[in-house]
């Protein structure tokens, strides 16, 4: 099976687990070559493996793009949600091929003066760009809500959802949900709260800000627009293929990695 490998830290190369990772992976018949872009990746392409943490699978899905090739994450980084499975887990069920795929939606926005590769896994985020309060009207699907007064906005899919949205006090959402989370970051509001929409909907961000610029994120990539931007997001017409192996779960990611549920008190 022909296999790419995506390392975004080179310090990783010198690890022993990838090192052992990668001869039990040729011993068992597989051809690995290494990804550093996209036009790196080979025709016949069967998976590629995402070697590090959350971040690096975020560059991973960018650079598989729409092309559909399975993705699975071998964790050698910190948190790891997307990117759960440790080096000596993963090799049985790659060379089995005992594995589920399941289809991670993705971002895509839209707008002038958008120039950066436009799809996220996670999130998208608008952000102030100096000191003043940011405005932020949404609509959704034609609906205007009330404008929000904020550091900035998120729009999150399910897998960011332990991500970014996680930090402003957004649901935690099974990875499976169909929807999006829009939720206001820091707002100087004593009345909104983070909504849940379906993940059908065409979600409108207009802005209003002392400053010329406002940060537009996408994952782990950011870039200055106008504050005058009227941007459109909605999910992509392609998802991210992830590898789900046998053990995994999402529950015992979220008490092993967050401690979901840790009870000093009881001892548990
Ligand atoms: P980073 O600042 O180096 O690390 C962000 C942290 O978020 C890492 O610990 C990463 O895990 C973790 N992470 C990323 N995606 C996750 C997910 N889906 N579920 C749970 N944890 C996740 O930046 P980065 O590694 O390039 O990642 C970019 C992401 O950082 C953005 O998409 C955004 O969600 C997040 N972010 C969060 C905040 C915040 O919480 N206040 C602020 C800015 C950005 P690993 O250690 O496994 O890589």
């Amino acid at each position: 099976m022909k296999t790419g490998i995506f390392i975004k830290s080179e310090a990783l190369l010198e690890d022993a687990r990838l090192k052992n990772l990668v001869a039990a992976l040729k011993d068992g018949g597989m051809e690995l070559y290494r990804i550093r872009r996209s036009e790196d990746i080979q025709k016949e392409t069967e998976l590629v493996l995402s070697i590090g943490g959350d971040g690096t699978f975020l560059s991973t899905a960018m650079q598989v793009g729409p092309r559909n090739i399975p993705v699975l994450g071998v964790n050698l980084g910190r948190m790891g949600f997307l990117s759960e499975n440790y080096p000596e887990e993963v090799v049985e069920p790659i060379l089995k091929k005992a594995y589920e795929i399941e289809n991670r939606a993705l971002l895509r926005v839209g707008g002038a003066g958008v120039e950066m590769y436009p799809y996220a896994l996670n999130e998208l985020a608008v952000y102030r760009s100096g000191a003043s309060v940011l405005g932020v009207t949404v609509t959704i699907d034609g609906q205007t809500l009330p404008q929000y007064w904020a550091d900035g906005l998120l729009v999150a899919t399910s897998s960011g959802s332990t991500a970014y949205n996680l930090s402003v006090g957004g649901p935690i959402c099974m990875p499976s949900s169909k929807v999006l989370i829009i939720a206001p970051i820091a707002p100087h509001n004593l009345n909104v709260r983070p909504l849940v929409v379906p993940r059908t909907s065409i979600i409108e961000i207009e802005m209003s800000s002392r400053n010329p610029k406002v940060m537009l994120s996408l994952d782990n990539r950011t870039s200055l627009v106008d504050a005058s931007a009227h941007l459109s997001v909605r999910v992509a017409q392609f998802s991210l293929r992830r590898v789900r192996l046998p053990n995994a779960s999402f529950v015992k990611a979220l008490t092993s990695k967050l401690y979901w549920g840790e009870d000093i008190r009881n001892g548990k």
